[in-house]
């Protein structure tokens, strides 16, 4: 199977013309590599940015969202919809990450979201994982909940096209106390999701769905991540912004 790495920019650059530089950079660094799908989830004011300039139509990365609403149409102020997303070439939606799940997303919400997205042939990304590292538990119920709660009653043949990030959040850049998992936890915990979409969806389609690590991943220890820690790719959030460490990820990554 092929390789992913998505680039969460959050709400990153401030401008257009920086979103389309850091854009450019990425598509020029990585313009060679075959073997890894890369996918810059953006702010959705930057996609048609991306979409339609003329350098873009060319470029060697997919466009992902950050987020959509579940309502195809109408008066749902401030949302955005799954088919509005589609209509800009969107390929890959990140669903419950854990900065919106702090916002007051919910599982159920979250499975709206999965389902709009599946619907459209969408790759819903969906983020699981627990707030603070504890060592009393081997697999938290809080990523069991994540689990069940955001995939109950979806058509099982419809969950082959899911993808899970597992994004402990204490894991996460950005406070203080921040600072990335080790491989072999993350070998633990993939085995640990795996086994349990096993158990939920049975193997044929539990063993499509690919499973992403993120929390903390730079050019430094991205390589770790994906040769021991046993997933199909990387979530990268804040070394995404910086165009050269981005693309030493996603060669690294394409070498293994
Ligand atoms: C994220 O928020 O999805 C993420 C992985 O962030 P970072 O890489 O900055 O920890």
């Amino acid at each position: 199977m092929k390789k992913i790495i998505i680039a969460n920019w959050k709400m990153n650059p401030a401008t257009p013309q920086q979103a389309l530089r850091l854009a450019r950079e990425v598509a020029h660094g990585t313009k060679d590599v075959k073997n890894i799908d890369v996918v810059l989830a953006q702010p959705f004011i930057f996609l048609p940015l991306l979409r339609y300039t003329p350098y873009a139509v060319r470029h060697p990365f997919q466009l992902g969202a950050q987020d959509c609403f579940w309502e195809k149409v109408g008066a749902y102020t401030g949302e955005i919809s799954a088919p509005q997303l589609k209509a800009l070439g969107v390929k890959y939606i990140i669903i419950g990450h854990s900065e919106r799940r702090a916002l007051g997303e919910t599982n159920e919400m979250a499975r709206k979201k999965i389902l709009a997205a599946l619907a459209l042939n969408i790759k819903p990304v969906l983020c699981i994982g627990e707030k603070e590292k504890k060592t009393d538990e081997v697999f938290p119920y809080i990523i069991r909940n994540e689990l069940h709660e955001g995939l109950k009653n979806i058509k099982k043949s419809l969950l082959k096209n899911l993808i899970i990030a597992y994004e402990p959040v204490w894991a996460i850049s950005g406070n203080r106390s921040s600072h990335a998992d080790t491989p072999q936890n993350v070998y633990e915990m993939s085995i640990l999701i795996k086994r349990e979409l096993y158990r939920m969806l049975g193997k044929n389609i539990a063993s499509r769905i690919l499973i992403l690590y993120g929390g903390s991943v730079d050019d430094k220890n991205a390589t770790d991540f994906i040769k021991d820690g046993a997933v199909d790719g990387l979530l990268v959030g804040g070394a995404s912004l910086n165009a050269k460490k981005f693309v030493r990820i996603v060669k690294e990554a394409a070498k293994l």
